[in-house]
């Protein structure tokens, strides 16, 4: 299996895991990450398996070049902006992505499908909310809040986020008390919670937010994680396609 999906969408989508490509070692074998370290044929290779089984062209994936930020931009393939969230609309077969490995990777699509969007969300961008600009482009474009779907993806949980005191009071300044765990000596921080408190704040229904339970540091035969594997990892694409006109 190549991707995890949500109940929440009707068009193409997916949350990567590590299995099913062919990169190895450390970045074996799903890795979609250009810039870790992995043989470029084999990052190729594996986004054409990738859209293979998604029934995308591989060359019409956009993404952007993620600076943990609160930018949002509309996809161009092969552009690659600084951004962190990049949005599209049906038309001209351009899907979006974002890579991650422990950051909070979110998907929204507007009720008929016809825009959607894709998010980068590590702490930085939780704390600047960028899901919630994300929500605003969409919005921009026409699309109606209330009916917004959302899917929060696989990222590293409070299970495993160790975080030190001063962020913690940041987020539970920003986001409320259940965003913070006790830990053993230091807190855990909940980033998918504050994720979810955001894009409920702007607008989304409750029934309308998927958060997947997965933890990136816990499962290590279905995900890559930066943390634990001490930076030397390979990267996740979560993507959304627009649905086809009919
Ligand atoms: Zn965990």
């Amino acid at each position: 299996m190549l991707f995890l999906t949500s109940s929440v969408f009707a068009v193409p989508h997916g949350f990567t895991l590590r299995t099913g490509g062919v990169s190895q070692g450390p970045m074996a074998s799903l890795n979609l990450g250009e810039s870790v370290g992995d043989r470029p044929g084999h990052v190729q290779e594996n986004l054409r398996l990738l859209a293979q089984s998604a029934r995308q062209h591989p060359e019409q994936l956009a993404t952007v070049r993620q600076v943990h930020g609160d930018r949002v931009v509309r996809a161009a393939p092969g552009a690659a902006e600084e951004a962190d969230a990049l949005w599209t609309e049906e038309g001209n077969g351009v899907w979006v992505g974002v890579k991650s490995a422990d950051c909070v990777p979110v998907l929204l699509a507007s009720a008929d499908g016809r825009r959607v969007a894709a998010v980068h969300s590590g702490w930085r961008g939780t704390a600047l909310r960028v899901a919630a600009r994300a929500v605003e482009a969409l919005v921009a474009q026409g699309a109606a809040t209330s009916t917004l779907r959302a899917a929060v993806g696989p990222c590293i949980q409070a299970c495993c986020y160790e975080v030190g005191p001063d962020l913690a009071e940041r987020f539970r300044a920003d986001f409320g008390d259940a965003v913070v765990r006790p830990g053993g000596t230091r807190p855990h921080l909940d980033l998918s919670g504050a994720v979810r408190a955001t894009l409920l704040a702007a607008g989304l229904l409750p029934q309308h937010v998927d958060v997947q339970a997965a933890c990136t540091a816990c499962d290590a035969a279905r995900f890559f994680s930066h943390r634990r594997d001490a930076g030397v990892t390979g990267r996740h694409l979560a993507f959304i396609a627009p649905a086809p006109l009919s």
